[in-house]
């Protein structure tokens, strides 16, 4: 560990100095990451999510370079590049049919913030100033920002430190959580008692990722996508963590090929290369939003973009749910069996994602050292410990992952 680092630079919800230690990267090549020490670790976790092609991509590397040569970056206002055009183009291309604007942003939460925004200066156009409030489900993660950290479980998101600054919203049941039918209830009873205030409604589809890593029945989404318009509240779907092709589908929404008003796309969108994120919505509510107030410094970056259309590309013909379909497979053979073991408490799975869920709180620092020790690298939190693996992971790469999980309960 480095002492300046300890000393002088937050991690990512973490103090000064740092109470686990932190690991030096030197470089990375396909699922590898190379710490100092010459430790060579499987990353079992795509570095939140972003890194599904792997590290070192000689494609994306390629891509990148290619941009760097012409142009790394140049402010959005007033002018425009190849670059952000054809990942517009795509974009709007790969997503459900309505969704044809596009508003880049240079990271999830930002990208979150914009949807907020595009909603309440909608009604506001529409003089319906008094829908300013939002309402989300339970158990979600929508970025760290105060925008989104309005909409993040009110229990183990950061509420309570900011309880006198965040706005108020409306918390239903999630279908995670509780049966379909009550959590509907609950969301009904909500907007017929509140939809006069409520600008949208915001979820992640299908996964609520860092909020608790919950999956729940996608049929969810189709009624309350359904009630949502029957009540006049905008449908906004957070697909940060779940877009390109996590889930198993491109984008999880297809599971039911629910229409959002507003979806937000980052994470895996430059496959993890660079901070860009973004944030589409239909021809209609892009009107009544008019000039919608937001403009990052790097909105749009073309070295991002670049990136991302390469990244995007190599997704696109890739046999990605073959790959997916596989690790699936290989994650339900390997890790089910855990949901009988008594440290464990249940056991997730869809897609590339596998999550076992430990009965007891885990000692981050004491379990990383664990894992490091047998070649793999993960990053539990709370009681979770989980892993969604690059797509280009093989199956011998992915046992050695799996086995790490089960050698690393026992030795608890
Ligand atoms: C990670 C995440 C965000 C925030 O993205 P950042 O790039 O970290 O700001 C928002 N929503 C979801 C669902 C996420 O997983």
């Amino acid at each position: 560990m480095d002492t300046f680092d300890q000393n002088h630079i937050w991690h990512p919800y973490a103090k000064i100095p740092n109470e686990v230690k932190t690991h030096v990267v030197e470089s990375a090549d396909g699922v590898y990451l190379n710490l100092a020490g010459n430790k060579r670790v499987i990353d079992g976790m795509s570095s939140w999510w972003s890194a599904i092609h792997g590290y070192n991509h000689p494609t994306l590397n390629q891509a990148a370079q290619a941009q760097l040569g012409k142009i790394s970056h140049v402010m959005f206002g007033g002018l425009t590049h190849e670059p952000a055009i054809t990942l517009a183009k795509t974009l709007v291309d790969i997503t459900p049919e309505h969704l044809s604007k596009v508003f880049f942003t240079d990271s999830g939460s930002v990208a979150v913030e914009a949807a907020l925004k595009m909603a309440l200066q909608y009604w506001h156009n529409q003089g319906q100033s008094k829908k300013h409030k939002f309402v989300t489900i339970r158990g979600g993660y929508h970025g760290d920002t105060f925008g989104a950290m309005s909409v993040c479980d009110p229990n183990n998101g950061m509420h309570h430190l900011f309880s006198g600054v965040l706005p108020k919203h409306y918390f239903v049941q999630s279908p995670s959580m509780v049966a379909m039918d009550e959590a509907l209830q609950d969301l009904t009873l909500t907007l017929q008692q509140n939809a006069d205030s409520i600008a949208a409604m915001i979820l992640e589809p299908v996964v609520q990722g860092a909020g608790g890593m919950r999956i729940y029945n996608p049929q969810y989404l189709t009624r309350a996508k359904a009630l949502c318009k029957q009540h006049n509240v905008l449908f906004i779907l957070d697909e940060i963590a779940t877009g390109f092709g996590r889930t198993g589908e491109l984008f999880a929404l297809e599971y039911v090929d629910v229409d959002p008003d507003i979806l937000c796309l980052g994470k895996a969108l430059t496959g993890g290369y660079m901070t860009l994120a973004a944030t589409l919505t239909t021809d209609e509510i892009a009107q009544g939003v008019g000039t919608l107030m937001h403009g990052p410094t790097f909105m749009a970056s073309p070295l991002a973009c670049a990136v991302a259309n390469a990244s995007i590309e190599l997704l696109l013909n890739s046999p990605w749910q073959d790959n997916i379909a596989n690790i699936e497979a290989i994650l339900n053979s390997e890790l089910s069996s855990l949901r009988a073991h008594s440290k464990v408490a249940d056991v997730r799975i869809l897609g590339a994602i596998g999550v076992v869920e430990l009965a007891e709180e885990i000692n981050m620092e004491k379990v990383q050292n664990l894992l490091i020790e047998k070649g793999v690298w993960l990053r539990p939190y709370g009681k979770l410990l989980y892993t969604m693996p690059p797509f280009i992971i093989s199956k011998q790469e992915l046992l050695l992952v799996t086995k790490a999980i089960k050698a690393v309960i026992e030795e608890l």
